[in-house]
């Protein structure tokens, strides 16, 4: 006699996450499915600070729980061992425009973020001041705000002159948080890029700009491509060795999980 289908048992195509416990801290394990994998395999990965479980494609929920569960210790020792996420409180650093500033909070009702020089007499010392005005609790979202305003002007205005300069149509631009690329280019010629540009250097942006702006010309990455980019960024090698030495530092930023809107 055949097995009737369990109907209520989750299917783990439908799960994408579940939690482990053990030595009193709780660990969410996220999950991906592979046709290709063979076994389960698990990574902590350090730049999005979390944990992956690949199961293949017949592996099942409980099987996925009890080999996450044997081997929670090492789960915790390892993300134990990745570098802190910086949260957006006050009194914390925050890169902006690749120059740190210190988080200043001061209470008040209605919300607004500005920067506030550092002292000249102090130049060594003294860190610029972000100051924020809003209600302890909105400081984190308030920051994120502020910074993917600024983004977005700074990477409109970037567009705008590449644009201008290749006399190509201007086109939307998306921000997004986006952990494996910094920008991309769809077929439509829409535009989208990370909002943590804003916190590298300023080269940086412009030359992430000029990169996609290019993609409008050239849908590749052909001698004709780097051609057009380097029409309009004269700093191709140093953006990029920029990013691949601190492009993952920058995702230790955020708001924190229990930021409120
Ligand atoms: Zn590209």
């Amino acid at each position: 006699m055949q097995r009737p289908l369990q109907r209520n048992a989750p299917r783990v195509s439908e799960i994408t996450s579940f939690e482990v416990s053990h030595a009193g801290e709780t660990y969410r394990i996220n999950l991906k499915r592979t046709a290709a994998a063979r076994r389960f395999t698990l990574r902590v990965r350090a730049a999005a600070h979390d944990v992956v479980l690949t199961i293949p494609a017949r592996g099942s929920l409980n099987e996925a729980k009890s080999f996450a569960e044997r081997h929670a210790a090492w789960i915790g020792a390892r993300l134990r061992r990745l570098p802190e996420k910086m949260r957006f409180k006050p009194g914390e650093l925050v890169p902006l425009r690749g120059v740190v500033h210190r988080i200043a909070h001061r209470p008040a009702l209605r919300g607004s973020v500005w920067i506030e020089a550092a002292p000249q007499d102090l130049a060594d010392e003294a860190i610029p001041l972000m100051w924020v005005e809003a209600e302890a609790s909105f400081v984190p979202r308030r920051v994120q705000d502020f910074l993917i305003r600024e983004a977005r002007r700074d990477l409109e205005a970037a567009v705008a002159r590449h644009t201008t300069r290749l006399g190509v149509r201007p086109c939307k631009i998306t921000l997004r948080d986006t952990t494996s690329r910094w920008g991309s280019c769809s077929a439509s010629g829409a535009l989208n890029f990370s909002w943590r540009l804003i916190m590298a250097p300023h080269f940086v942006l412009d030359y992430l700009a000029a990169h996609e702006v290019a993609h409008l010309v050239h849908m590749n990455h052909s001698a004709a491509f780097w051609g057009v980019v380097a029409q309009l960024s004269a700093e191709i090698e140093t953006a990029e060795a920029w990013l691949k030495a601190h492009g993952t530092s920058l995702l230790r930023f955020g708001p924190g999980k229990n930021a409120r809107n």
